[in-house]
């Protein structure tokens, strides 16, 4: 098992789920720990959040800045930086995390 420096597990478990940050629907998701476990967020709320909205917010800020500030979803709704990012990637089809594309347009499997 790999733990990145991020706290988050940006690879980890995937999910296809709606981003509470983006509000993109059907697209992959992983669980960001609104307050990193780096500084004690081990047993905090968590987020889903689309791969680039998550990639988006370590990049941007820093555990610090997510654990005092940044540590809801609307918080960081609010953030100038992220605020960008979002008005962007909402334009951005989440059809294009599909690596596989079949004819078969009928979606019959429910997880
Ligand atoms: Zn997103
Ligand atoms: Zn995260």
């Amino acid at each position: 098992m790999i733990s990145i420096e991020l706290g988050c597990d940006l690879m980890g478990r995937k999910t296809i789920g709606t981003c509470e940050l983006c509000s993109r629907q059907q697209v992959e998701t992983t669980i960001h720990h609104l307050t990193p476990k780096e500084v004690g967020g081990t047993f905090m709320p968590t987020a889903q959040l689309c791969i680039p909205c998550h990639k988006q917010i370590h990049n941007l800020y820093t555990n610090d800045e997510l654990g005092v500030r940044l540590n809801t979803i609307e918080g960081l709704k609010q953030n100038e930086k992220i605020r960008r990012f979002i008005k962007w990637i909402r334009k951005q089809p989440s059809s294009k995390l599909v690596k596989t594309k079949k004819s078969n347009e009928r979606k019959s499997k429910k997880i």
